[in-house]
């Protein structure tokens, strides 16, 4: 009897499963879509998230650069004007490029 209802319990809760990326045993109801444990994603997440705060310092950077040589714009006129687009340049492809990169890394491994 008892040996039943645990059968019937282990069903509900699901399988183990073994986690698509570090191949760790998990209990299925642990893993989200793709087959990863939240270690795995969170992981990715970090690392995503690092990325996109390098990508948009970089373009941030490349944007500065580029109205400082290119626009040339009279700093005593507008500065505030070009360091908030600048800022939001960065702020954009942050998080732009989180989202890509967690993409790639989610489809690649
Ligand atoms: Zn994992």
């Amino acid at each position: 009897m008892t040996e039943r209802r645990r059968s019937r319990w282990r069903e509900q809760v699901g399988d183990e499963m073994e986690c698509a990326r570090c191949g760790e045993s998990r209990d299925s109801t642990d893993l989200d879509r793709m087959l990863w444990c939240e270690a795995c994603v969170s992981g990715a997440r970090t690392r995503a998230g690092r990325i996109g705060w390098i990508s948009g310092g970089l373009v941030a950077g490349a944007l500065a650069l580029w109205i400082w040589l290119g626009v040339a714009p009279s700093m005593d006129l507008i500065p505030g004007g070009w360091l908030a687009v600048v800022v939001a340049a960065a702020w954009l492809g942050s998080k732009l490029a989180r989202e890509v990169a967690f993409g790639v890394l989610r489809a690649r491994e």
